[in-house]
């Protein structure tokens, strides 16, 4: 029994695992973007390819995402605020802090990310950084 990457206190196996497996796509905005979180901590970009919108997935090569996901220490995250983003909705925000850590040091990324669904499936579509 693994304590989930995302931090929601549950086991992963019983949170993100079940979304990254395939078994369940996320009901909530913010369960996708904790499951998205968790992926980055495995290096996982299909599934983080397969949980973003169409219209706004990058030229990024996987492979270099990869390998960035991979180089860093992920430390955890912090869900701040979500708006919307329910089982009854069609659109959510969700406010988080990923810290990991690199060759600088310490890191995070403050993200207000819109998510919405496609086909009744919840999708990461935008995201827009705070810097600090
Ligand atoms: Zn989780």
């Amino acid at each position: 029994m693994t304590a989930c990457p995302c931090g929601s206190g549950d086991t992963d196996a019983n949170c993100c695992l079940k979304y990254i497996s395939g078994n369940e796509w996320p009901k909530t905005a913010e369960q996708l973007m904790r499951s998205r979180y968790t992926a980055f901590t495995l290096a996982n970009v299909d599934y983080l390819n397969k949980t973003q919108d169409p219209e706004t997935r990058s030229d990024q090569n996987p492979e270099d995402l990869k390998d960035w996901a991979k180089s860093v220490t992920w430390l955890g995250l912090e869900v701040l605020r979500t708006s919307r983003g329910k089982a009854e909705d069609q659109k959510g925000v969700v406010e988080f802090i990923a810290r990991f850590k690199d060759d600088q040091g310490p890191q995070q990324i403050h993200e207000v990310s819109q998510f919405r669904r496609i086909a009744g499936r919840w999708m990461y579509s935008t995201g827009s950084h705070h810097d600090e």
